[in-house]
């Protein structure tokens, strides 16, 4: 059993599609164990994507990220990990998948709706980043 991190980003939020993510992973067999919204703050959005700060886009990607609310939530079940990232497409959604949520709603290669964590250590950090033991179902 793996758990990952997914976010619904501003831009998924903003555009009304938290069912329609949600709505993907319950048709999935995917299970949500938590799950809260808030707004990171610029500091906040810089320490999640601290892996990214040498990147060009990492000022854009934190000014974007700490711009509206997002939702956040932990999932549980086998590769889920791998499961998740396949249900949200490749990063640049020119090149996702067809059926997949980035490939049928982002609009550019930031703002890409959704966030998922890409190995079971990142997972855990980022977990760990937005929930705190008690937030977690049987955590
Ligand atoms: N991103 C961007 N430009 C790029 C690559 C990534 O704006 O050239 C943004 C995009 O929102 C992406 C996030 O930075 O989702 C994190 O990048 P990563 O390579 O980790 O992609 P992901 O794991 O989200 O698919
Ligand atoms: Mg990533």
């Amino acid at each position: 059993m793996e758990r990952t991190l997914s976010i619904i980003k501003p831009d998924g939020v903003a555009r009304g599609l938290i069912g329609t993510v949600v709505k993907r992973f319950e048709e999935n067999q995917i299970r949500i164990i938590a799950m809260k919204m808030l707004r990171m703050t610029k500091q906040q959005a810089q320490a999640f994507y601290a892996v990214h700060r040498e990147r060009p886009f990492y000022d854009s990607l934190t000014d974007f990220m700490s711009s509206g609310p997002i939702v956040v939530m932990v999932l549980e079940g086998e590769k889920v990990i791998e499961k998740n990232r396949t249900l949200m497409g490749a990063t640049d959604y020119r090149k996702a998948a067809e059926g997949t949520i980035r490939r049928e709603f982002a609009t550019d290669i930031e703002k890409n709706i959704v966030h998922g964590s890409d190995a079971p250590e990142t997972a855990a950090f980022e977990i760990g980043f937005f929930f705190s033991r008690f937030e977690i179902l049987n955590g």
